[in-house]
């Protein structure tokens, strides 16, 4: 069965050569955007900035962590102060005899420079909460409200309305405070509603719920023609579908209604050591199954599966800020077991498998603290893990929904949080993950530890159901050639590295680059997660394809109906001029 292996792969290796951001011929020059903006400033409440040290740090980013060249820079940073705001300066582009490119810069946390608006404008869209605390008299359509204007949770709706801009660490404070969650995360919260929507939000609950994407019941949108919509499922349909997953390319969310459930109080935390790929990745599967007949005793004990490779012990913080222990305890393991530890990744060649996983009770969940006891009793003595090496911690649910800001924290004590991060997110068949596993982790990364490079950060590896993905989004999984080979699982592996040393960054790319050339050759089809691509061409033939597929088609409508002069998320790079009317 043919697969898009070829152009996929060998795309990869544009992540390395094709950072910087192309200005386009057709944006208008500063001085008019300067004009337009200002004008804007004058006739709505939003606020504008054009002098450098605004215009640097907007078109920097957690990749790139550096002030970006002049070519990259926005003209003009806007405030706004509501939605209306968003779509004055988008109509006003939108009009403009040279339209000027628009992003929303939730808080920067891309990678590649995608959150950028080279010679446009940027949109600060924390200023939409900065503005609605200042406001009095801001309202919210939902029943009962929590402390900030713009999140408002309805207890009898099950929902909480979320601007877009706001953190999911504040969605979920504010839903907790009234005994409800919502299902799906990230593993990091300090990201917003909006930048997490507009790529898919992925992490150990989204084998269960699907990803954020598939847990939105509502937006509010500010598409690139400047229309302020409302829309769902039931109504404009397609601009919804469009707009998750939609890398920014269709219009602003300035509010977003996520479902709630009721909030469990605790989260019994287990880590547990494997000495190879196989035995982790049949235990994976096995818990994320959702009937005995591919999970056995194991399916759906557990609430959260994730799990990472380690090639390096030594890396210490770097290596383990994704996953950090709770508060109350200065490691997840004592030093005798750390020891111990060692001795095993010597004995299995240098490289260890860890699954992490967790079982939500207590709260207004159904889970009693027994059943917790008995589905660890099971998991113990089912999974194939290394006998001896399990384990077990029991935090706060919120405790470890925020795990990670632990471990930014303490980065951030030793100044290890902003440096370049030349991460690579790829999803991949499940057919191929024992090949990728052999060829990268031990292939790719192992050597590169011997030869005491360094390894530089957290690698995740864990399975998705692809059944819990909305195939009506704009978001790409690994390519399905339907044989039925058993892909309806597939996998997220995320090489996350941090470049610290001088030579780091160089080394970590040609690494990413060596990775594409090694899934080239071996015929390994994978599609990247928070995708980077130099061209449109790049786009169409590499992330959208394979050709037929239809997912570029559909994409390419969507851009004309709501962002015909491409004025939307250029840092992209996926268009550059505006569409022709077909
Ligand atoms: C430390 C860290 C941990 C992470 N962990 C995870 C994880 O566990 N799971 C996961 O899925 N991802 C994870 N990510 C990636 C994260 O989802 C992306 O960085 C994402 O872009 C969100 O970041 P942001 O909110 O700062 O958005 P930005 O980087 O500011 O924006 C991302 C893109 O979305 C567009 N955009 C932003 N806001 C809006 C809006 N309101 N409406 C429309 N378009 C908008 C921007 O123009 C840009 O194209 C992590 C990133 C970091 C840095």
């Amino acid at each position: 069965m043919a697969r898009a292996t070829t152009s996929t792969v060998a795309a990869l290796c544009f992540l390395l050569s094709c950072v910087s951001a192309t200005p386009s011929t057709l944006a208008a020059s500063s001085a008019i955007i300067h004009d337009i903006i200002r004008g804007l400033a004058d006739t709505t409440a939003a606020r504008v900035r054009t002098d450098a040290e605004a215009t640097a740090r907007a078109s920097t980013d957690f990749g790139t962590n550096a002030t970006a060249d002049d070519a990259a820079r926005p003209a003009a940073v806007f405030y706004p102060s509501c939605a209306a705001d968003i779509a004055a300066l988008l109509r006003a582009s939108s009009a403009s005899a040279s339209p000027f490119p628009v992003s929303a810069r939730g808080r920067g946390h891309s990678t590649r420079g995608q959150a950028t608006a080279p010679g446009g404008v940027v949109v600060d869209m924390a200023s939409l909460a900065v503005a609605a605390g200042r406001d009095e008299t801001a309202t919210t359509n939902a029943s009962s409200t929590s402390a900030s204007a713009r999140l408002a949770v309805s207890v009898d709706g099950r929902y909480i309305d979320a601007g877009g801009e706001q953190l999911w660490v504040d969605v979920l404070h504010a839903a907790l405070a009234h005994g409800l969650t919502p299902r799906s995360w990230t593993d990091y919260l300090r990201l917003t509603v909006g930048g997490t929507l507009s790529n898919a939000g992925i992490s150990g609950q989204a084998f269960r719920h699907g990803p954020q994407i598939s847990n939105v019941l509502e937006l509010d949108v500010v598409t690139g023609t400047g229309d302020m919509v409302t829309c769902s499922k039931e109504k404009d349909a397609d601009l919804f579908d469009a707009v998750l997953g939609g890398l920014g390319q269709f219009g602003i969310i300035t509010r977003a209604r996520i479902p709630l459930a009721p909030a469990p109080a605790r989260a019994r935390w287990l880590r547990l050591l494997y000495t190879g790929a196989a035995d982790l990745t049949a235990d994976q599967e096995r818990l994320i199954a959702d009937d005995e007949r591919r999970g056995g005793a194991l399916a759906g004990l557990m609430d959260y599966v994730e799990g990472s490779v380690v090639t390096d012990l030594q890396q210490g913080l770097i290596g383990s800020w994704r996953s950090q222990p709770p508060p109350s305890s200065s490691s997840f393991y004592s030093a005798t077991d750390a020891a111990r530890i060692a001795a095993l990744a010597e004995e299995a060649g240098g490289v260890l498998y860890f699954l992490e996983g967790a079982v939500y009770y207590g709260g207004a969940s159904d889970t009693t603290a027994a059943d917790v006891d008995k589905r660890v009793d099971v998991m113990l003595r089912e999974l194939r893990y290394a006998r001896g090496f399990a384990y077990v911690q029991d935090v706060s649910y919120e405790q470890f929904l925020d795990r990670v800001s632990a471990g930014e924290r303490r980065l951030r004590g030793e100044g290890l949080w902003d440096v370049p991060h030349p991460w690579l997110n790829l999803f991949l068949p499940r057919s191929r993950i024992l090949d990728f596993a052999a060829g990268v982790f031990h292939g790719v990364l192992l050597p590169t530890r011997t030869a005491g490079g360094g390894g530089g950060g957290p690698v995740l590896v864990y399975p998705m159901n692809r059944g819990k993905w909305d195939g009506a989004t704009s978001a790409v999984l690994p390519y399905d050639d339907g044989d039925g080979d058993g892909d309806e699982v597939f996998y997220t592996v995320g090489i996350l590295r941090s470049a610290v040393a001088d030579g780091d960054l160089r080394r970590m790319e040609e690494q990413n680059a060596e990775v594409a050339r090694f899934c080239e050759a071996a015929g390994i089809p994978c599609t990247q997660y928070l995708p980077s691509y130099a061209t449109q061409a790049d786009w169409a033939a590499r992330h959208f394809g394979p050709a037929g597929s239809g997912r570029w088609d559909t994409f390419l409508r969507r851009k004309r109906k709501y962002d015909p002069m491409a004025i939307l998320s250029r840092g992209q790079r996926i268009f550059s001029s505006p569409l022709l009317a077909s």
